[in-house]
């Protein structure tokens, strides 16, 4: 039998035969692909898009295709393992489970017994699932009374950049941009990182839509697109503001929708205005002209009554003013009443339409009238050094860690290893591989991956909720994180019955009825019933059901209650010692640091590279393939060179995020990050670093 001939089924996992089991990707991508795993006697042999699913239209990404090389990786961490060296050496003895949280627990219990704050969970997209992600994890976390974790390292300022314009994380249906006739393509290269999305913009290509990149680097989705503006990093609100100003210079305005369905109007006008094309040109570091025609094409999609999409990705809100970015860039849309087309309007993250009972899944019920403290994973780095404090609360003695790998991920690196590296911090973490974190773990628990286990899963880039079928017994001793915190609950003497809870049935209470699970059972996925225009009459999920240019809650901080452009704290020409701009957008074979360590992805990728353009490389006399240091007062990186113009004059792009042991001498991009935070949602500005570069 051939596997592609296999068809799709509910097999307990692990037994004889063949058969072929659904899925989802875990991991953080917009796209959420419907995955079949064909599995013959047990073993996975093949991991394929869902043929059935129109988002997945039967393709996964180079990164994904190649799952069963991550999952059967040799390098999998199958046992638990006890650190036997220094900090960071990577020495680890193989323990038993039971020993291991035995031991585990009672360190908790010691340090709880004193303060539970002290203990600091850490966790973020290693997996999107909402059962292997933040459920059983969260339940124990709540009932310990530990430091909560402010989930910002990703998306928090454009998050409340849209939840204080449109009230939500809410948007265009993704499979509508296939009909729009003008797609805007902001802060995203949609090739790699919204393989699914870029199908539906190629129909739209196809049928005579015209595509607008809008990128600080000339990605391989700018290649592909009419038009490129190569602004500087962090300008992307003046930008905004100047169409704002030349649809209101013109009249391409919606004057009906205006009134109808949105609120401040005469005070964006007003702050509009101030922002000429020329203006912007000079902060944007683009031609006044590029401006003004690129207004013109949306200004022209209201007269000609043609539908004009925006997408917009998480990289343009890495900066100081990433939340007033997305929150003016969200104004465009009301402004020619976009909205009132299905293909019309934008997307940034679709999330916020999925009705998840995150109370169900988390229990924070269990907190019992506790009010821990809250600690911002962007600032691990700091926040592992600082001594105990009034301000503060007590020192961190205790971090465990799923789901994530702060010590390549987090910003300023150097920082992070230095906390990590306390001999006096207990560190578990639950892991697949040896990752940068795992090193300075005490305790690495493994964990399954998704062909191990159950989950179920939202999608931030469409509007279908899929559920993920284990094909395969777990690896070795590996237990899904869910069954860990469960038997560390266990060992805590946790007597609730939401700790005993199975996959399944936290994979059914995620939607609390609201999703046809046996749908889900039974084909994978399930749509949600969402309105094709969403907002075409308004009805925006803000409190005054319109879309909010000026949002009184913003004012009652005492922040700006308009959009507004915010300089990078790093100001491109603000030192003469950091001349050079960096952003450190994904490598294509990458998924933040997921995949580094598969080998024939990294052999694609080749090694961590610095892009420079020619005029830049050619100042400081470097030359394609060079080994190059890039560095500022935080830290410094050593990575080759590629002269490309895929690098703007001025702006560098070292391309992440690979793990520090498989870089160069043992550092990544993350060295010369800074861990100041945006002006809303507390989220890191890791595209606002100013760095020089020179020959190593
Ligand atoms: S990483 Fe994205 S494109 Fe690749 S399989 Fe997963 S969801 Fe699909």
């Amino acid at each position: 039998m051939s596997t592609s001939s296999l068809s799709p089924s509910t097999h307990a996992p692990g037994g004889l035969g063949t058969h072929t089991v659904r899925g989802a990707c875990p991991h953080d991508c917009p796209d959420t692909c419907a995955l079949l795993t064909d599995v013959q006697d047990g073993i996975a042999i093949k991991v394929h898009g869902n043929p059935a699913h129109a988002h997945t239209h039967g393709t996964l990404c180079a990164k994904v295709a190649k799952y069963t090389e991550r999952s059967y990786h040799a390098e999998r961490i199958l046992h638990p393992l006890k650190r036997v060296g220094a900090k960071g050496s990577g020495q680890f003895e193989r323990v038993s489970w039971d020993a291991a949280l035995t031991d585990i627990a009672q360190r908790l219990k010691t340090i709880a017994a004193h303060d539970p704050q002290a203990i600091l969970p850490y966790s973020y997209a290693g997996t999107m699932g909402l059962v292997q992600g933040e459920s059983m994890a969260a339940r124990f976390f709540h009932k310990l009374g530990v430091s909560l974790l402010d989930r910002t390292i990703c998306a928090s300022a454009g998050t409340e950049g849209l939840v204080q314009t449109l009230g939500g994380k809410v948007g265009m249906k993704v499979e509508f941009f296939a009909e729009a006739k003008l797609i805007i393509i902001w802060g995203s290269n949609s090739i790699t990182s919204n393989l699914h999305f870029w199908r539906y913009a190629q129909e739209a290509k196809r049928a005579g839509a015209k595509l607008i990149c809008i990128d600080p680097r000339k990605t391989e989705t700018a290649d592909k697109c009419h038009e490129h503006l190569q602004i500087l990093p962090g300008t992307d609100a003046a930008l905004a503001l100047a169409i704002m100003h030349e649809l209101i210079a013109n009249n391409w305005l919606d004057h009906d929708y205006i009134a109808l369905y949105t609120q401040g109007w005469e005070q964006l006008k007003a702050r509009a205005m101030l922002w000429n094309c020329e203006r912007a040109a000079q902060v944007c570091g683009v031609p006044a002209a590029q401006i003004a025609a690129l207004a013109r094409d949306y200004g022209m999609s209201l007269v000609n009554q043609t539908p004009a999409a925006i997408r917009l990705n998480y990289g343009m809100q890495r900066v100081r003013g990433g939340g007033n970015a997305v929150r003016a860039v969200a104004c465009l849309p009301a402004l020619i009443g976009a909205w009132r087309h299905r293909a019309g309007g934008m997307l940034l993250s679709s999330s916020g339409m999925f009705p998840v009972n995150k109370s169900a899944l988390q229990r924070p019920d269990l907190l019992d009238g506790k009010t821990p403290r809250t600690i911002n994973m962007s600032t691990i780095g700091d926040d592992l050094l600082r001594s105990a404090s009034p301000e503060f609360g007590p020192q961190v003695q205790a971090l465990i860690v799923y789901n994530s790998n702060p010590v390549a991920v987090a910003p300023q690196s150097g920082k992070v290893v230095q906390g990590f590296a306390r001999e006096d911090l207990f560190a578990v973490v639950l892991e697949h591989f040896h990752t940068d974190t795992a090193d300075y773990a005490d305790y690495i628990l493994p964990a399954t991956t998704q062909l191990e286990h159950w989950d179920v899963h939202l999608s931030y880039g469409h509007t279908d909720v899929l559920l993920n079928q284990p094909a395969i017994a777990p690896m070795g001793e590996a237990k899904p994180n869910t069954q860990i915190f469960r038997e560390l609950a266990a060992r805590m003497g946790y007597a609730e019955p939401c700790f005993t809870e199975s996959d399944e049935a936290l994979c059914k209470a995620a939607f609390q009825g609201k999703v046809d699970f046996d749908q889900l059972l039974r084909d994978g996925f399930a749509p949600l019933a969402v309105p094709d225009a969403p907002f075409a009459q308004g009805g925006f999920p803000t409190s005054s059901g319109k879309c909010e240019f000026y949002s009184a809650r913003l004012a009652a901080q005492g922040m700006d209650g308009l959009p507004d452009h915010l300089p990078n704290y790093e100001l491109l020409g603000s030192s003469a010692a950091y001349p050079l701009a960096m952003i450190s957008p994904p490598a294509r074979n990458f998924l933040n640091s997921s995949f580094v360590n598969v080998k024939s992805l990294r052999d694609m990728e080749g090694e961590p590279l610095l892009e420079m353009h020619p005029q830049d490389a050619a100042a400081r006399s470097i030359a394609d393939g060079d080994v190059v240091k890039i560095f500022n007062e935080r830290g410094t990186y050593h990575c080759t060179a590629r002269i490309s113009q895929r690098a703007r004059p001025g702006v560098v792009n070292g391309l992440g995020v690979w793990w520090r042991k498989l870089g160069l001498r043992g550092t990544n991009v993350n060295e010369v990050t800074s861990q100041r935070l945006t002006d809303m949602g507390r989220g890191p500005v890791f595209y606002d670093c100013l760095v020089q570069v020179s020959p190593a």
